[in-house]
């Protein structure tokens, strides 16, 4: 069977066609516009494809999956300009005649490590991206998780020291949550950095800080297995290595395992498929509405 993906992101679209990582048979990256020019570019690119079997949105969000809502599959309270209340699922339904599965763009990656990448074989891990926001997601127990909302791990709460760090945040909600200090885009406020910029030592080494931090809460509250952080800061060569020590001086030997002390650079890892798991655990999406779980 073939099916379609998007990647629907904040910042791009990732709209591709096939069914595992080794047969993408088509792919389309494009900037996230208006609603209506980007959903309908989806689409377009689709319509192409008479043999699509169905196609798995991960979105950006927060988005609305409880099945019985009436706003079922809608983004709600964005605030990206334009978005907020933007129905995806019925605009999409409308053109593409194939059923369709949804899920966060962070879960979508989640599942596509799972099935083919860096979480393999677990039950209970987060796919954790930093780039120009924060999310996560992943499973707990074998399925992805969900709950009242779904996890928002970018707008946890960490500590802020603001002797050593008097940037107030840029969270437009909460200022200075997880999101609000340790995103691409908090970096670049705080530094000044025009884009593309080297982070100066002093930026990685806070960040790196505020991210263990994050990660600590995730290992308290989650017991994940294996924690996955993709997302475009995580490039920055000496980052994770530097988040790997924090996150262990953090857990300071509290957590009885090796994965949080001698193995962690087993624990603490990158996303095995790259920027691909978004759009490829869209097509995992797509399968499981269609066959149903393994
Ligand atoms: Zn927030």
């Amino acid at each position: 069977m073939i099916f379609g993906g998007i990647e629907a992101g904040g910042t791009k679209w990732v709209c591709a066609v096939g069914s595992t990582p080794d047969d993408v048979l088509e792919t389309l990256v494009f900037p996230t516009g208006r609603p209506d020019e980007t959903i309908a570019r989806a689409a377009g690119f689709f319509a192409s494809h008479s043999t699509l079997a169905a196609v798995g949105v991960g979105s950006f969000g927060p988005i609305d999956l409880h099945r019985t809502s009436p706003t079922w599959g809608r983004i709600t309270t964005t605030p990206k300009p334009g978005w907020a209340d933007t129905d995806l699922f019925s605009t999409l339904s409308a053109t593409l005649h194939v059923p369709l599965a949804f899920d966060t763009d962070v879960n979508a990656a989640a599942l596509g490590e799972h099935r083919w990448g860096a979480a393999v074989g677990l039950e209970t891990f987060c796919y954790v991206t930093v780039g120009t926001g924060i999310g996560g997601g992943g499973m707990a127990n074998g399925r992805l998780m969900h709950g009242l909302l779904h996890p928002e791990l970018g707008h946890m709460r960490i500590p802020h020291d603001l002797s050593v760090d008097p940037f107030a945040g840029i969270c437009p909600y909460h200022g200075d949550c997880f999101e609000g200090l340790a995103s691409g885009e908090a970096i670049r406020r705080r530094w000044s950095l025009s884009p593309g910029e080297p982070l100066p030592e002093d930026a990685v080494q806070l960040e790196a800080e505020y991210l263990a931090l994050g990660l600590v809460n995730l290992v308290a509250v989650l017991s994940p297995q294996r924690i996955i952080v993709g997302g475009g800061v995580m490039n920055e060569p000496s980052l994770i290595e530097l988040v790997r020590a924090r996150l262990r001086a953090l857990a300071a030997g509290y957590f009885d395992t090796p994965r949080l002390s001698d193995r962690i650079d087993d624990y603490v890892v990158r996303p095995a498929l790259g920027d691909r798991a978004g759009v490829l655990g869209a097509f995992e999406l797509a399968r499981l509405a269609v066959d149903g779980a393994d």
